[in-house]
């Protein structure tokens, strides 16, 4: 990681990773780093008409062979091949509180 503005390279420790950089117009042309190692590795792909990253209904990221990762979650514009109007703050904030109870769901019950 490196702070912005800063010239240094921070090495963290992490058990969990959001990415919280938004996502434009051609997601693979203007991919953040993170978002650009995913598609490089497969663990990734673009959707058909390549407006975001191809997500399941329960926004586990799509790989290259078309399995779900569900370690990895989407939400907000980044998932809006799958859910289209899912880029107003209302929309999002609902998506978040439902994959939040559910990764609490899963949690409690693991
Ligand atoms: C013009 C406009 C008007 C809108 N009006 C409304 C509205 O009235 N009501 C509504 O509900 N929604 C509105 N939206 C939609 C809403 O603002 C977005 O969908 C929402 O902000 C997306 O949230 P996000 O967290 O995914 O990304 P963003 O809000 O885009 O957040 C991404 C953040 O990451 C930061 N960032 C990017 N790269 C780096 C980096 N390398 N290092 C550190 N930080 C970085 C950016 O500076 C930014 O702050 C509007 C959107 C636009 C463009």
């Amino acid at each position: 990681m490196r702070p912005r503005g800063a010239d240094r390279i921070l090495t963290l420790d992490a058990t969990r990773i959001v990415d919280c950089r938004g996502i434009r117009r051609d997601p693979q042309a203007n991919a953040t780093p993170l978002v650009a190692d995913l598609l490089a590795t497969g663990r990734a792909r673009i959707d058909p008409l390549r407006i975001g990253l191809d997500i399941a209904p329960d926004c586990a990221l799509i790989d290259a062979q078309g399995r779900p990762e569900p370690r990895i979650r989407v939400i907000g514009p980044a998932s809006r091949a799958a859910f289209w109007e899912i880029t107003a703050i209302p929309d999002i904030r609902e998506q978040a509180q439902t994959l939040a109870t559910e990764l609490i769901r899963q949690h409690a019950s693991a």
